[in-house]
């Protein structure tokens, strides 16, 4: 099949969360199955900056209608490996800055155009080009309107850019939801701004289009896609995700094993296997020496790898911080988003020194480190559409500790529920729920046997994206 994937975060060459890693993962795996992928990412300054896109060919110059005015692009393609293409939509007004969505404080002022106009790049470079796709496949509110600008530019210049489209929800808490009179510069057909098209309470809602108006809907967990259907997860949408209720699947995301495993992982300061987990204790030591603490520490090491955002259940570790304080362990952390968490989580840190690190900023080597050094990793979220660090923890070998949401309920087995099959702790995103959780893996801890068999069981799970990838090509094939 020739397969068009597009979406905001491409890893290696822009990352800020799972969506980068899954639409990598996905896009490489179907390549390396034989089929014609192409991905389109904005052309944000680290992705120009990659040595990969040193050897980037320009290849057209596009001229986009943005409301009443043409706004000028060219598009930059170089191919990392094969069967995959990358097209970097690229202006620099837009894209040639630090951050992809904000400068940390907020986001900028300017998103909507700067991902309007990048899904009208895509399309028109569909057109231009002449890639006639069997598949386009979008992901989250910044492309979510691709579905329907490609029926649109279809009917327009009378051609088929695409047989199929396919919209992916990763997180449907961004909805990129904007003020009407965004909807002008979609240049859309006017019967679309109204409740049955992008229309959301007197504003304009992107993600709402690629729910509505894709050929098939996914999200990243059977569980989440059930979630968002209730007001609890909807985030306002439960209707019009009951709306595609026959269309929508759930397909859980996998792991990288190119890039996420123990035992080629040229991250770490030494590599392991189920079989051997003699490097695992070499990490332990490194990250101890990392974090400055006493590298012969016998006692249990929680690490955390997240996004400062309300969704990942910061509040609840704070809440838990006597425990942090009080017990023999020690507690990293490695994250990077709200000032607000940051704050909190630092003076956290600063009352016990001895034993709790953070490291604020976004550092790809430390949370490698961090997944192969700990005992536990801690992932307390409220919510989680399918979450990669649980999955990253048991195939290193690390305890996860999570909540009872999403995706982590479709990854995670209890050790204490299930003794012979468990892989993790699980909790209710609660503070109560979590400081349980967290005696019991003190526990789970001092029983030796107990805790290595549970790793074990962790690491011989099978979360490669040849499953994830065989599902979505099952998903096009079928739609096609
Ligand atoms: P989300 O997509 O909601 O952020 P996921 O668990 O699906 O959560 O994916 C998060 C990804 O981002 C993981 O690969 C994680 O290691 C990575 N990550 C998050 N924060 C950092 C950071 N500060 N430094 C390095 N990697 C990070």
């Amino acid at each position: 099949m020739k397969i068009v994937q597009a979406a905001s975060e491409l890893f290696p060459y822009l990352k800020t969360g799972g969506l980068a890693d899954a639409v990598a993962s996905l896009a490489g795996t179907l390549a390396d199955q034989g089929h014609e992928v192409a991905v389109f990412l904005p052309g944000y300054r680290a992705a120009l900056e990659h040595p990969h896109a040193a050897a980037a060919e320009r290849r057209l110059r596009l001229k986009i209608e943005m409301g009443d005015e043409f706004l000028t692009g060219d598009v930059r393609v170089f191919s990392p490996r094969k069967n995959l293409q990358v097209y970097l939509v690229c202006r620099e007004e837009f894209f040639d800055r630090r951050q992809p969505y904000g400068n940390g404080e907020r986001d900028y002022e300017d998103n909507a155009d700067r991902f309007i106009f990048f899904c009208k790049g895509v399309v028109e470079t569909l057109r231009l080009a002449g890639l006639q796709a069997d598949v386009v496949h979008s992901h989250d509110w910044q492309t979510a309107l691709l579905p329907l600008l490609v029926r649109d530019a279809e009917r327009k210049h009378g051609v088929t850019l695409a047989v199929k489209t396919v919209f992916t929800i990763h997180n449907i808490a961004y909805q990129g939801l904007y003020p009407r009179g965004v909807f002008a510069r979609t240049n859309l057909p006017e019967e679309l701004n109204n409740v049955d098209g992008l229309e959301y309470y007197e504003q304009t809602n992107l993600l709402k289009g690629g729910i509505l108006f894709a050929d098939r809907v996914t999200t990243v967990s059977p569980r989440y896609a059930q979630e968002i259907q209730t007001p609890e997860f909807g985030n306002g949408l439960e209707g019009v995700v009951q709306a595609r209720e026959h269309d929508i699947v759930g397909l859980l995301n996998g792991v990288d094993l190119a890039v996420w495993n123990p035992a080629t992982d040229a991250l770490l300061p030494a590599r392991y296997s189920a079989a051997n987990l003699a490097g695992k204790r070499i990490c332990r030591t490194e990250l101890l020496k990392r974090c400055g603490f006493a590298v012969d520490f016998p006692g249990p090491i929680y690490g955390m790898v997240c996004r400062f955002a309300e969704q990942k259940g910061l509040d609840l570790l704070l809440a838990n911080q006597t425990f942090f304080h009080r017990q023999d362990c020690r507690l990293v952390l490695l994250g990077s988003g709200e000032a607000r968490y940051e704050e909190a989580i630092r003076a956290m840190a600063e009352r016990s020194p001895a034993k709790i690190m953070l490291s604020a900023k976004l550092d790809e080597g430390m949370s490698h480190l961090i997944e192969a050094g700990s005992d536990f990793f801690l992932m307390p979220s409220h919510f989680e559409p399918c979450g990669l660090n649980q999955m990253y923890s048991q195939v290193y070998g690390t305890v996860p500790i999570v909540s009872q949401v999403g995706g982590l309920m479709d990854t995670v087995t209890d050790v204490d529920a299930h003794p012979e099959t468990g892989t993790g702790l699980m909790c209710p995103p609660t503070a109560a729920g979590l400081r349980a959780a967290l005696h019991r893996s003190l526990t789970l801890f001092a029983d030796a046997p107990r805790m290595a068999a549970t790793q074990r069981r962790g690491m011989a799970r099978d979360f490669s994206w040849k499953n994830a990838a065989d599902g979505y090509a099952r998903l096009y094939q079928e739609s096609l």
